[in-house]
């Protein structure tokens, strides 16, 4: 087993501090509010930065696993500032995910990003960025406030695996007047989503300018979420009108919806109705599935719990269901799923 010497030889790990924690005065803050009155936690708390050594920690081993336990830090492998990424070989052109929400491509892709942030430079897009949407109880549910947090995990996020991140700027279906579940899930594009749809498409040329041959990811709009939707119908439409396109375009599985409506037939149907032919590959990421779960901690103020347990199950059951077709012995493990559009040379 290649690589696992060296992890048993280094069981040291690198804390760092969720972004919704700040240090004041020996106590520790949540978003603005105080929260734990312990004045050695807080010392040790304020130098989780993700560069040193938790054993460095002034001999803090309790204090950071009391961290760990609160959900206040997470323990990296390897220290935050060397995860820079190095582009490998001359034929890769790194990868692009549009994800249309902060926590999409996380949700959906994590485990295969982690596994590629070392040799590929990776960019996340991040569409409706302005939100209101959280699972907190107590906090303002302002844009403002919602959108500063949400970006601050997506930052954070985006530093854990090495990635560059952009944000669209663009306001969620709730800051569109869709602010109940009816508008969210069984709807018809109003004169605003069309005209987002251009923008989107505008927006597609642009950012991809300058990364010839880059694979392209998009949501394959599973969960009937009108922005999920959104993104996939203006990427289609994009990939059909730029017929000349030098890119490797795939679209995702969203989780955790992919999950939990379990029928992926209609988006792939509309897809093909659509003039694309699709074909799935299958990624075992069994090695950073662990990672991918460690690293979903930061999105705090929008996934649960149970969030978490569907991105597992969902890539343990492609694992058991698929797993034969990739040629691995193991029992047990997980996948991710894409489903590449095929060129006329494929
Ligand atoms: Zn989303």
């Amino acid at each position: 087993m290649s690589g696992s010497l060296g992890l048993e030889a280094n069981t040291d790990v690198f804390p760092v501090r969720l972004p919704h924690y700040t240090v004041r005065g020996g106590i520790i803050y949540f978003l603005g509010k105080p929260v734990y009155f312990n004045r050695e936690a807080a010392n040790v708390l304020g130098r989780c930065r993700g560069h040193t050594p938790a054993s460095k920690l002034m001999g803090a081993e309790d204090v950071i696993d009391d961290l760990e336990e609160r959900g206040m830090i997470l323990s990296l492998e390897a220290p935050l500032a060397a995860r820079r990424h190095r582009p490998a070989a001359e034929d890769n052109k790194g990868l692009i995910v549009f994800s249309p929400h902060c926590d999409d491509a996380a949700l959906s892709l994590g485990a295969l990003l982690a596994s590629r942030a070392r040799d590929t430079l990776i960019t996340i897009v991040t569409i409706f960025s302005k939100s209101r949407y959280t699972i907190l109880d107590g906090l303002s549910k302002r844009a403002t406030e919602v959108t500063r947090i949400r970006k601050a995990e997506d930052r954070f996020y985006a530093r854990l695996i090495g990635a560059e991140l952009a944000f669209l700027n663009l306001p969620e279906a709730l800051l569109r007047g869709r602010d109940n579940a009816m508008e969210l899930i069984i709807w018809r594009y109003g004169e605003q989503e069309r005209r987002l749809k251009k923008q989107l498409k505008l927006a597609f040329a642009r950012l991809i300018a300058g990364f010839t041959g880059a694979k392209l990811f998009f949501p394959l709009g599973l969960g009937h979420h009108i922005d999920h939707v959104l993104v996939r119908d203006a990427a289609i439409e994009w990939l059909l009108e730029e017929r000349r396109l030098a890119n490797e375009v795939a679209f995702y599985e969203d989780l955790p919806y992919a999950s939990i409506f379990n029928d992926l037939r209609p988006a792939l149907e509309f897809i093909r109705s659509c003039g694309l032919e699709t074909e799935a590959r299958l990624f075992d990421v069994s090695p950073y599935m662990e990672v991918k779960l460690r690293n979903l901690r930061a999105y705090r103020s929008q996934i649960a719990p149970g969030d978490l347990q569907h991105v597992e199950n969902y890539a343990a059951r492609l694992f058991r269901w698929h797993g034969s077709t990739i040629n691995n012995n193991q029992a047990q493990g997980y996948c991710e799923r894409l489903w590449f559009v095929k060129t006329s040379r494929s």
